[in-house]
């Protein structure tokens, strides 16, 4: 039985709404768990984020930035509902 190579590690993303509604992802770091944030928009597939505490490379790929707009567009769809 293998099923460990089946899923490369999943990272730990979050996003954070600043007030013009700009998202902003918020990655943790496999190794070290320090938070790393970088901005959604700007943010291309397959870019490695370099922890600026541990300084281990975290590969983001496209899957994880789809995680990401996912998110996005559901907090979104939370928000309009508030008001
Ligand atoms: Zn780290």
């Amino acid at each position: 039985m293998q099923m460990e190579n089946e899923m490369p590690s999943t990272l730990k993303i979050d996003l954070n709404i600043d007030k013009h509604k700009r998202p902003t992802l918020v990655i943790a770091c496999p190794s070290c768990q320090h938070e790393l944030t970088h901005h959604l928009e700007t943010l291309l597939p397959d870019s490695t984020l370099n922890c600026e505490k541990c300084n281990s490379g975290i590969g983001v790929t496209r899957n994880d930035l789809l995680r990401a707009q996912d998110l996005y567009t559901r907090i979104l769809i939370d928000d309009g509902g508030k008001t």
